[in-house]
């Protein structure tokens, strides 16, 4: 996934060990994790800034909100308050 969204910002990477995974058991299962890697070294800082963006939002989109009005945490999923039914903002 993140090597089509770095892709389409411009950034080729390549994605090792994404074979090994079938091997764990027989190899360390540290040597079997997929890495991706990006070709050029030039563009390797704006592809971690991208890559760390995508991982914030992603946190924050899993993470539940608290509600304005009654202090109640929500799950993110839902736009109001199980609570007091207030709108998330
Ligand atoms: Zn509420």
């Amino acid at each position: 996934m993140y090597r089509e969204l770095l892709a389409r910002e411009g950034v080729e990477c390549l994605l090792k060990n994404d074979q090994l995974f079938s091997a764990i058991g027989e190899i360390p299962f540290v040597e079997c994790y997929p890495e991706l890697w990006v070709v050029d070294d030039e563009v390797y800082p704006r592809a971690q800034l991208l890559l760390d963006g995508w991982l914030r939002q992603s946190l924050s989109n899993k993470q539940g909100w608290r509600c304005p009005d009654c202090g109640e945490l929500c799950d993110p999923q839902f736009e109001q308050c199980w609570n007091c039914l207030s709108p998330r903002d």
